[in-house]
């Protein structure tokens, strides 16, 4: 039997009503207590890290995440992590790049409705969520969400009601959960070992662009951040005329060492500056990065992961440019 190890986080699938409303407080003995089910695919391990609403979820809490699952790695086949919806995009690329190349799956799911609901999906995300930990063919960070299994570094909350929350952003599912069997369209070809890392740099911003924005902020960032991401207009506009000083305050950040991400505001199919003009000129300056189809969640993370290795732009190009866990293409 499969030893499977569950991290319980907060989130929904353990609210109950509280007086301000709903509040993760459901202790994770409770929760399992209503998947008794799952006991019978595997031998389970479970631990209660936290219990917070997702949006109070930091980059340390990420940290203590993958140090739970590197300390027990060894111990178990699967992990699952219970986890908020909300922000759980983020956690899931977070994981993606400081547990990389697993050969043991780690899969996120939670829930729209708490599992003490008589209408929810809490039951079914995390029984289908064990079911694909305990699978052979199984690797990698994913979340498992409604039957769906989404690369970690792809997935984002696109509804804030309905069962189906999660989409995979410009890439195809890895594969599905039916009659309880796993179906896999994608696999990682021989995964592992697992590299790991313990360190990220919390200090990124994104701005996202809108019509007669102050290009005057970009000073104020870069005396604040490490690094920026510029949301722009379609497949890659940014404004470019030398009077609204957009390109001179790019250059000035990429002068002082500050690493800038040029990306899409536009959810699907990604970005090319390469195509228009009001894109072509900010490219000019090799130093930019660009994003390609990569999701918000997964540049602001991989960022987050680069930085505290190093200050080298080039050596911040190859790794941004490393495709982890199906996180870019280009
Ligand atoms: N606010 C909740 C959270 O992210 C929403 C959910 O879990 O669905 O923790």
């Amino acid at each position: 039997m499969k030893r499977i190890f569950v991290i319980a986080t907060g989130g929904t699938i353990a609210c109950r009503e509280g007086e301000q409303g709903l509040v993760p407080e459901l202790p994770l003995e409770e929760l399992l207590n209503y998947v008794p089910k799952i006991r019978e695919h595997c031998e389970l391990g479970a631990v209660q890290l936290m219990n917070l609403d997702s949006s109070n979820m930091q980059p340390k809490d990420w940290l203590r995440i993958a140090e739970k699952i590197q300390k027990e790695y060894e111990r178990y086949d699967g992990f699952v992590v219970l986890h908020g919806t909300d922000t759980m995009a983020y956690t899931a690329a977070a994981l993606s790049y400081l547990l990389q190349n697993s050969p043991k799956p780690i899969v996120l799911t939670g829930a729209q409705k708490p599992i003490d609901e008589d209408i929810s999906d809490a039951r079914g995300n995390v029984i289908q969520s064990i079911l694909y930990a305990c699978d052979d063919r199984a690797s990698d960070v994913n979340f498992v969400f409604n039957g769906e299994v989404i690369a970690g570094t792809r997935g984002r909350k696109i509804r804030t009601k309905s069962f189906n929350a999660f989409s995979s952003m410009d890439f195809p599912h890895k594969g599905v959960i039916r009659d309880n069997h796993v179906v896999h369209y994608i696999d990682r070809k021989n995964p592992g070992p697992l590299k790991a890392y313990r360190r990220l740099d919390e200090k990124i911003f994104v701005l996202r662009l809108i019509p007669g924005l102050d290009a005057g902020i970009l000073e104020y960032l870069g005396e604040r951040y490490h690094g920026i991401v510029l949301e722009g207009f379609g497949i890659g506009g940014f404004p470019s005329l030398s009077e609204m000083g957009f390109r001179e305050g790019i250059t000035r950040l990429l002068d002082r060492g500050i690493v800038v991400v040029a990306t899409t505001q536009v959810p699907l199919e990604g970005s090319d500056l390469n195509v228009y003009e009001v894109g072509r000129l900010f490219k000019k300056d090799e130093r930019l990065l660009e994003a390609y189809n990569m999701t918000l969640e997964a540049i602001v993370t991989k960022l987050m992961w680069i930085l505290p290795q190093t200050g080298d732009w080039k050596e911040v190009h190859r790794l941004f440019y490393q495709e982890i866990n199906f996180d870019i293409w280009r």
